[in-house]
């Protein structure tokens, strides 16, 4: 069985999710089909989030009514007898329904969750009731029956393969089988999500629970391409990466994949491919174990990164003094992404700033601390063994007008970390792409 995932362009239109259908039947294997909310609905129910915490309720409902006016003409164009239009407006009824229900009372964390949920669960009962209509059997296996996560909210893959595999077994002879991206229930049995993107990362879970022949990430461009395309203009699809490179590109900002989508499948070497819906034909990414002796392959950049400095003459680098200092970022559950150390400096970086503040103050009984917010992180990828000469100094060279604030390499035979301004993040990458890859 494969996985065959659909994100929000893919599904983001009445024409888009007949695109879809065709493609899901174009070959007889059976098949779970991970779906995406509609393009756009995610942050419009965040949006609506946004004004239920400031407590702005009229706006909220404002853009509830919005959000709700926008799926009316879609229903009518994707579902064409009276019938199947009907329940498709009763699927639009009992969903915005369920967002009512949370406009209405005091609002909490436990209320966006679950208005975040409702366009996964939308967009899959319309998808499903279009396959209906068209004849095509397929049948749907609810998220929230089977995704789950644990105390640390992490995902809980036991639990996910054993609900699965008994749903499955339960529907053995099925062919199509349609399920949410990005939602869950969480250890307290409520409604949840796997953060923003996390469509993908149902399907690697989906596929290293069920053990799939592939997974397939259906997008809207034909692969990983070798530079951020949104911000560089000549960038080219990657054939080959290993799941390796493909995590480290994805972690460090690729938007193409969610940061974890290779760690459930990477053990079990099930294969991801990244394909365009737009262009099926096109072969796009393939990700595996199979590595290809290509120096440099591909580079991606990560905002929002802050950048924390400890500054202490004494016994910086004294035995049991780096993991004192580790233990304040494990205390607070933030990790770090870089680290340098000197004699009498070290410098990370972390992500997550929500307790910077809490952090901050326990780093100051080991020196003094600095920190400096706004960084990005340029991730340069590709197999950079030891013996091949040169390409820190090609790369250098390229960032000779850019100030450089931490440099990690050696770390992964992958990766090498820049991290500069992130004022200075756009060209970077440009001129990275023309002196890497002569784009
Ligand atoms: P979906 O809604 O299908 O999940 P996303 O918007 O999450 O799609 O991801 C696809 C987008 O990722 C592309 O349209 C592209 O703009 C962006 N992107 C960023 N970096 C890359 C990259 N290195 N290769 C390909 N796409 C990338
Ligand atoms: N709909 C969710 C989001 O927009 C999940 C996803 O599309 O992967 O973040
Ligand atoms: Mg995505």
């Amino acid at each position: 069985m494969k996985i065959v995932k659909f994100g929000g362009t893919s599904v983001g239109s009445p024409e888009r999710m007949a695109n879809v259908a065709e493609i899901i039947t174009s070959d007889q294997e059976e098949k779970i089909v991970v779906l995406s909310a509609v393009s756009g609905t995610t942050n419009k129910l965040v949006s609506i989030c946004d004004s239920l915490y400031a407590q702005n309720i009229a706006e909220g409902k404002e853009k509830v009514k919005s959000l709700y006016d926008s799926y009316l003409p879609f229903v009518e164009t994707l579902l064409k007898k009276e019938e199947y239009i009907q329940k498709g407006k009763i699927v639009i009824e009992n969903q915005f329904a369920a967002i009512h229900n949370c406009v209405d009372t005091s609002f909490t964390v436990r209320e966006e969750r679950i208005i975040l949920a409702q366009g996964e669960l939308i967009s899959t009962q319309l998808f499903q009731l279009y396959l209906e209509e068209n004849g095509i059997t397929s049948t749907l296996i609810p998220a929230l029956d089977f995704m789950r996560t644990n105390r640390d909210e992490e995902p809980d893959l036991a639990q996910i393969e054993k609900l699965l595999s008994t749903i499955l077994h339960e529907k053995s002879g099925e062919k199509i089988f349609i399920t949410q991206g990005y939602i869950c229930k969480n250890i307290n049995g409520e409604i949840d999500n796997l953060k923003r993107g996390g469509s993908d990362y149902t399907a690697s879970l989906i596929g290293a629970a069920i053990d799939a022949t592939e997974v397939q990430i259906w997008t809207d461009i034909d692969g990983m391409h070798n530079n951020d395309p949104r911000i560089v203009d000549r960038t080219e699809p990657i054939s080959e990466l290993t799941f390796d490179e493909a995590a480290e590109l994805a972690y460090f900002g690729a938007k193409i994949l969610h940061p974890y989508t290779i760690r459930p499948v990477r053990d079990k070497g099930i294969m991801v491919r990244l394909k365009n819906t737009m262009d099926p034909k096109a072969d796009g990414t393939a990700i595996s174990n199979k590595t290809i002796d290509k120096e440099i392959k591909a580079i991606a950049a990560k905002d929002n990164i802050t950048a924390v400095k400890v500054k202490s003459g004494r016994m910086l680098l004294a035995y049991g003094f780096l993991s004192r200092l580790f233990g304040v970022f494990d205390k607070h559950k933030t990790s770090i992404d870089m680290v340098t150390t000197s004699e009498v400096a070290v410098s990370l970086t972390i992500d997550d700033d929500s307790k910077l503040d809490l952090i901050k103050t326990d780093l100051e009984s080991f020196g003094f601390v600095e920190v400096d917010t706004q960084q990005t992180i340029i991730c340069i990828v590709g197999q950079f063994v030891a013996e091949k000469k040169g390409i820190i100094k090609k790369v250098f060279d390229a960032l000779e007008d850019i100030s450089i604030r931490m440099v990690s390499y050696g770390g992964s035979k992958n990766n090498i970390s820049i991290l500069i301004n992130m004022e200075d993040k756009e060209k970077a990458l440009k001129v990275l792409n023309k002196e890497l890859f002569g784009l």
